[in-house]
């Protein structure tokens, strides 16, 4: 077995701290990943303070992991050492099935996250990305295009899939009106992904605070959400709705923004329930519905299309002495817009 370097949570209410432990031997479908960069996603923060009530400690947060193959086994094919390559948010998919379904596994059961889990034998823990290397299945690993840099490469793995997969479904494109709600982690690359697609994007943000870096980032308008006429100027306007904020909104005012057979989709997940009025829906046959990341296939085709279109993060690097500040950050929403942490300084 190796030995790995990271930092853990210990129980929920303790900060992350030094952690050594073991990754184990490779098999040989498996791949070994030097991990360089590992976003910081809000439900690092949510697992590691077990806000879901589902945690294991001592847990090793990450699933925004890029890194360089170190070694293969035997019977990879698809990777070799030297290889740029990334690991998302869960590592198996589907365990005792004979078929994937290749287009749904994030939906089946037996997926496995990449860390607060355990794998396919039922007893060895998954510890993710906030640690200097990774033993991941090779059906499980993806590419990172050679021109993106690999450190704002790294929210795409649960930001970018995130986003990219409700824009795909429902059909954001050319002659589609989308708005993205919040311009945070999620949203900015909301913003990206959908002005990348062709989409006519509008961010409607609490404030217009960030205003400049959502037109830049490719919005074509942008809104504040805190002036009531938003809600009346926009009426009926969007196609597409999709939702990424974690905090309590008023759903039903925001599916009146929806044109005739629009839908919303909620990515964030507000901390409390929000009663939604049967005629928000009926008038007008408004869909409201969720997405949860992507499937491996489809986290390849983001990636492919975001070196297509030479897209990435925007970030901020942090080193890994530093993560315990940065989730109190992450929750003042004080970042622009994702902190990406520099694992060699695990080694410092
Ligand atoms: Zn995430």
């Amino acid at each position: 077995m190796a030995i790995a370097k990271g930092y853990a949570a210990t129980d929920a209410s303790k900060p992350l701290t030094p952690f050594t432990f073991e990754r184990r031997e490779p098999n040989a479908d498996d791949v070994v990943i030097s991990i360089q960069y590992c976003g910081v996603c809000h439900s690092d923060i949510h697992q590691a303070r077990n806000e879901w009530g589902f945690s294991k400690y001592p847990m090793v947060p990450g699933h925004e992991i890029v890194g360089t193959v170190t070694a293969v086994g035997s019977a990879v094919s698809k990777y070799k050492v030297g290889d740029k390559v990334g690991v998302g948010c869960f590592v198996d998919s589907c365990v005792g099935c004979a078929t994937r379904d290749l287009d749904n596994e994030h939906y089946m059961p037996g997926l496995v996250q990449t860390y607060n889990d355990v794998e396919g034998d039922g007893t060895t823990p998954t510890y993710g990305g906030y640690s200097d290397s990774v033993v991941v299945k090779e059906g499980y690993v993806l590419s990172i295009p050679d021109n993106l840099p690999l450190d704002a490469a790294a929210p795409l793995l649960c930001a970018g899939i995130t986003l990219y997969s409700p824009l795909r479904h429902w059909n954001a494109g050319p002659g589609k009106k989308v708005a993205i709600v919040g311009m945070g982690g999620l949203g900015h690359m909301g913003v990206k992904l959908a002005h990348a697609m062709g989409a006519d994007v509008t961010v409607l943000s609490q404030t217009l605070s960030k205003k400049d870096d959502g037109l830049k980032l490719g919005a074509d308008a942008y809104y504040a959400t805190s002036d009531a006429e938003t809600f009346t100027k926009l009426a009926g306007t969007f196609d597409l709705i999709i939702c990424t904020v974690g905090t309590t909104i008023d759903w039903n005012a925001y599916l009146g923004l929806l044109k005739f057979d629009g839908s919303m989709v909620l990515v964030g997940v507000p901390e409390h329930a929000v009663p939604v009025h049967a005629f928000s829906v009926i008038g007008g046959r408004k869909s409201l519905s969720g997405s949860m990341i992507g499937s491996i296939k489809e986290t390849q085709e983001m990636l492919d299309f975001c070196g297509e279109h030479n897209i990435v993060s925007e970030i901020e690097k942090i080193n890994i002495q530093d993560i315990n500040e940065a989730y109190e950050r992450v929750i003042k929403s004080d970042v622009r817009y994702r902190f990406v942490i520099d694992i060699a300084s695990l080694a410092a």
